[in-house]
């Protein structure tokens, strides 16, 4: 049995004093214990909302990381800073950092070792633009960034991490996938899983959906077969959204 994780992505939102008071707030919910709830501060707010967590089943996750544990990487974080934190999670590869800041499968790849190494789960995220889901290309696309971000791991670590399929196109638009399309490309995900590293690991993997999650579409989306729970951007940044997500998945 996989269990949801919903996780909310902050990204560049949230002052330390704004992200201390929402998970404050969050604490004193009564949230569904059977779904995995993660939430995503920006670095600078990640040592304090740790802090406010203690004695909460919440999870803590960093955005990015740098994949080597220290050097001359000026504006960089490194794993093993993470860990110190009580990160349990990481996102990496995500969509902006890929289209922004030039990360490719081959950087993902790294800090994806690096994560696993510094004994961090990495949220893995892949997903196609508009543009190449009208010419067809999906699948391919979404098949070359998990292999490529997966490269060279041991079916054990594929088992032990998270995937996050988010078309880019969805993201931040108002524009879900329905139902149907996420869970088709999420079942396209396990299926290459299952090709690289084994069927055992393809049903131990999860595999989220994000882009334009909110409460009225969770619960259609995470009672998909493959869909196992959501990577959450603009509904996870009032307490209230992010409830009504948890409650309806
Ligand atoms: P939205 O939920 O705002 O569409 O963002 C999704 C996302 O990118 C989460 O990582």
């Amino acid at each position: 049995m996989r269990q949801i994780i919903i996780a909310g992505n902050w990204k560049m939102h949230k002052t330390v004093s704004e992200a201390v008071s929402f998970v404050q707030e969050l604490k004193q919910k009564d949230l569904n214990p059977a779904v995995e709830v993660v939430v995503c501060p920006p670095f600078t707010a990640l040592a304090p909302v740790a802090e406010a967590l203690k004695g909460s089943s919440i999870a803590l996750a960093a955005q990015n990381m740098h994949w080597e544990n220290q050097g001359a990487y000026t504006g960089e974080i490194s794993p093993v800073m993470l860990k110190e934190l009580g990160c349990k999670y990481v996102v990496l590869g995500h969509s902006e950092r890929r289209q922004y800041f030039g990360e490719t499968d081959e950087t993902v790849n790294k800090k994806v070792k690096a994560a696993l190494a510094a004994a961090i789960i990495p949220i893995v995220c892949v997903g196609e633009t508009l543009e190449q889901r009208e010419a067809g290309t999906t699948e391919q696309i979404v098949a070359t960034q998990t292999k490529g971000g997966l490269q060279g791991l041991t079916a054990e670590q594929v088992a032990s991490l998270v995937i996050a399929y988010e078309p880019v196109w969805a993201i931040g638009t108002g524009k879900t996938a329905s139902d149907e399309d996420a869970q088709q490309v999420n079942q396209y995900i396990r299926q290459v899983v299952a090709s690289e590293f084994g069927h055992t690991t393809a049903e131990a993997v999860r595999i989220q959906y994000g882009g334009s999650v909110k409460a009225g579409n969770a619960q259609g989306l995470m009672s998909q077969p493959d869909i196992d729970g959501g990577l959450v951007g603009g509904a996870s940044l009032t307490v209230d959204d992010f409830v009504g997500i948890i409650e309806n998945s």
